[in-house]
């Protein structure tokens, strides 16, 4: 109790201390402001302040919750050039204008008085979902037109909490979903020769033991989290992006997509048995509002469970029916929107036959495809880099859509059936419908199970 009123005192003498200090700071700046001495303040101008800009701050375009920032100075040798991104929330701004400030503050330190200089600050926003944005500010710094040095500052800021998530916090703090990430980027690096560069990067070593700071150079975007590191070569940077469906699981639960699950129809609990004899039945390019039920009704005779490689364009014509196949315990796959032979299109032509499939089939039945077939089964490596998923081929071809004539597609399936076959039928062609009971009943009498594609996959990868 008695040292209360002594430490009082101390406070009170400190603080007149720091009064007089700040008296002492004001005299001082006074000074110079009145009497200027002219050496030093001209030197100090020159060399030392921060050029007057002007700032013009526009909403931005795409994204409502953020603003558009152009910043610049018109100086004859300290020029720069600003475009960053503002969100209009106090902290996350504050943040952000304090990262423009050392920017110009070591610009001007370091930049070289004897010729001319500049700094160029862009901007890039990557959205994901609804309201998270990764933003990225890149900087270079220019002297006598020369590039002296550059660096890309990475941000992802969560619109709704009004606040920037640092990569620990998108995966919850948990260490082990970091060494999830460095396994994915190893797998990447070692599966794909484009990434040969990375191949001594230093989270390839045997004995690199994962931190979180070495991570918080990323994007995330709605199709991939994607990181960038160093090579010791050039590029001097190199970005591997992880698709979104191998790292979701990783996020804490409230930067999770909300993706629709794989119409993989094996259960999670399903065991192997191998002593049993199954084939696959696949039927491409519908659904036919005229055939594929007819098809539904005799599988569901047989209990017998079938393949649909579908084109997007008839699943967007008749989503009842896909949403039929999926219902039934069949497994749907993806067949391209227009059924054209790949290997003559495009990387973005394929890819967008493949995505907009893939979506029409999400919106028919709430699932997204995990197997792909080819159109006419034309693959080449190049097409097959681009589409996500691994092409399956048949090794029964019943050219029923040649022959239209069901005794054939009976005879051939029956000639050619063994084990782990995939057999090829279109349920757009009435006589296919038509000879299917016949196939059935034959397959079932030499006692095969009929089986999705995902569940013949089980036993012969
Ligand atoms: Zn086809």
């Amino acid at each position: 109790m008695s040292r209360k009123p002594r430490s009082k005192t101390r406070k009170l003498q400190l603080q007149s201390l720091s009064i007089l200090g700040v008296v002492a700071v004001v005299c001082a700046a006074a000074y110079f402001f009145f009497f200027q001495p002219a050496s030093l303040l001209s030197k100090t101008a020159e060399t030392q302040t921060i050029p007057e800009s002007s700032i013009t701050k526009t909403a931005h375009a795409d994204f409502p919750a953020l603003f558009n920032v152009v910043e610049t100075a018109e100086h004859t040798t300290t020029p720069f050039t600003l475009h960053y991104v503002l969100t209009g929330k106090a902290l996350p701004d504050a943040l952000l204008k304090d990262y423009i400030q050392q920017l110009k503050e070591s610009y001007i330190q370091t930049a070289d008085f004897t010729g001319s200089n500049n700094l160029v600050l862009d901007a890039t926003v990557i959205p994901y979902q609804d309201a998270f944005y990764s933003f990225t500010l890149h900087k270079r710094i220019l002297q006598q037109d020369v590039q002296v040095s550059s660096e890309t500052k990475y941000f992802f800021y969560d619109a709704t909490a009004e606040k920037f998530v640092t990569f620990k916090q998108l995966l919850n703090h948990e260490e082990d979903k970091l060494a999830t990430i460095v396994a994915l980027l190893r797998q990447t690096v070692e599966q794909n020769s484009q990434y040969d560069h990375l191949v001594n990067a230093f989270f390839m070593q045997p004995d690199y033991v994962p931190t979180w700071r070495d991570f918080e150079r990323f994007t995330l975007a709605n199709d991939a989290l994607t990181f960038t590191f160093a090579t010791n070569s050039t590029p001097a940077l190199m970005d591997i992006p992880l698709p979104t469906e191998k790292i979701n699981d990783l996020l804490r639960e409230a930067y999770q997509l909300p993706l629709p699950k794989m119409a993989n129809v094996v259960p999670a609990d399903y065991v192997l048995d191998p002593t049993k004899k199954r084939v696959a039945i696949t039927f491409d390019d519908g659904p036919s509002p005229t055939v594929t039920p007819q098809v539904l009704d005799t599988l569901k005779k047989y209990n017998a469970k079938a393949t649909f490689y579908v084109l997007g364009n008839k699943v967007e014509e008749s989503p009842e029916l896909a949403k039929r196949i999926v219902d039934e315990g069949h497994e749907i796959g993806n067949h391209t929107w227009t059924h054209p032979n790949l290997v003559n299109l495009t990387d973005e032509a394929i890819l967008d036959e493949y995505t907009r499939t893939t979506n029409a089939i999400i919106q028919a039945t709430g699932y997204t495809p995990s197997t792909f077939r080819a159109p006419y089964g034309s693959i080449n490596e190049r097409v097959q880099n681009v589409v996500p998923l691994e092409a399956v081929m048949w090794s029964i071809d019943t050219l029923d859509w040649k022959h239209r004539n069901p005794n054939a597609t009976v005879n051939i399936v029956n000639a050619n059936l063994h084990n782990n076959a995939i057999i090829l039928m279109h349920d757009i062609h009435q006589p296919t419908a038509n000879a299917l009971d016949r196939v059935l009943a034959n397959i079932q009498a030499a006692g095969y199970e009929m089986v999705t594609i995902s569940e013949l996959s089980l036993y012969i990868d």
